[in-house]
């Protein structure tokens, strides 16, 4: 059984967020972290490879600096890791993107007992397309929003998280999984063996060159030319109203807020 993972690097912005004139994010000035719900699908991951002693792979598609962020998560347990990178392939929308990871995904081989498991949504592009996107690709089936994930023989149970509750549900294997992060549970650190030995653990390398015999990949499905989503504006929305920041003592403030909110007759 092997648990592929699909991490994406995006910029940090919790800090300042640097946009070009022409809208787009300034990620090179921008730090690059791992997508917070990604953080949550690889600990999914290794919580069954601590169950089972399956093999995790850790999968993303980006620049050759994105190495580094994969050598981080063979440290934190992942056994090997591919960097999906190629010229032919920047500029990709989620469309693509998702051609391009499914391809790859095909061409390392699904089996039968074999799950993916992704990140809900990326903090940068923000569509949550890409995991379901995947999944029709490579026509498996696909359940999102999970906090909980076991296996038993080919069948996944998943707790999914809903907006007034959670839902159980069956899934067989091979499968795609989006996870999202339950407000109680963290990711485990690097450990220092990790550290130690992530230099020597697999790391493959797939470009175009690697991928292009691949049903999926054609030159006009990837990259910016193969990409149908065309971006026609970008802006910042007007702010709608004044801000007032209430200060000073506790009480005296809260009676303030109360008296404020009575008068616009939301309380
Ligand atoms: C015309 C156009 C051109 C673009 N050009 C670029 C570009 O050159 N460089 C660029 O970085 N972005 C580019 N983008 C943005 C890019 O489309 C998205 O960032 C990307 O497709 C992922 O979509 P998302 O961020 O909404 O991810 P979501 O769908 O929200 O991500 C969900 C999950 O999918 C997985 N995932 C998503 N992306 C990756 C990845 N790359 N590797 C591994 N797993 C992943 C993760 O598990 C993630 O949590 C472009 C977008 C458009 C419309």
């Amino acid at each position: 059984m092997r648990i592929y993972v699909c991490i994406k690097q995006v910029p940090d912005t919790s800090g300042k967020v640097a946009v070009n004139l022409d809208g787009t994010l300034n990620r090179a000035s921008m730090s690059a972290i791992i997508n917070p719900d990604d953080m949550s699908a690889i600990e999914q991951a290794l919580i069954l490879k601590d169950a089972t002693g399956c093999q995790v792979t850790a999968v993303t598609m980006g620049p050759p600096p994105a190495e580094g962020m994969l050598r981080e998560l063979v440290a934190m347990g992942a056994d090997d890791a591919v960097l999906i990178s190629s010229r032919e392939f920047g500029g990709s929308d989620t469309f693509a993107t998702s051609q391009i990871i499914a391809a790859a995904i095909s061409h390392l081989g699904i089996g039968k007992d074999d799950i993916i498991f992704c990140g809900r949504q990326a903090i940068d592009g923000d569509t949550a397309q890409v995991g379901p996107q995947i999944a029709e690709k490579l026509d498996i089936p696909q359940v999102t929003y999970a906090t909980e994930i076991d296996k038993k023989d080919n069948v996944v149970v998943v707790k999914r998280m809903l907006e007034d509750g959670y839902m159980m549900i069956e899934v067989q294997t091979p499968c795609l999984i989006t996870c999202v992060k339950e407000k109680n549970v963290s990711t485990r650190y690097m450990t220092i063996n990790g550290i130690m030995d992530c230099y020597s653990k697999p790391l493959t390398i797939l470009d175009f060159e690697a991928l292009k015999d691949e049903p999926l990949i054609e030159i006009d499905t990837i990259g910016l030319k193969g990409s149908p989503t065309n971006i026609f504006k970008s802006f910042t929305p007007p702010q709608k109203g004044v801000s007032v920041m209430l200060e000073g003592d506790g009480r005296e403030t809260i009676a303030d807020l109360v008296d404020r909110l009575q008068k616009k007759h939301v309380i």
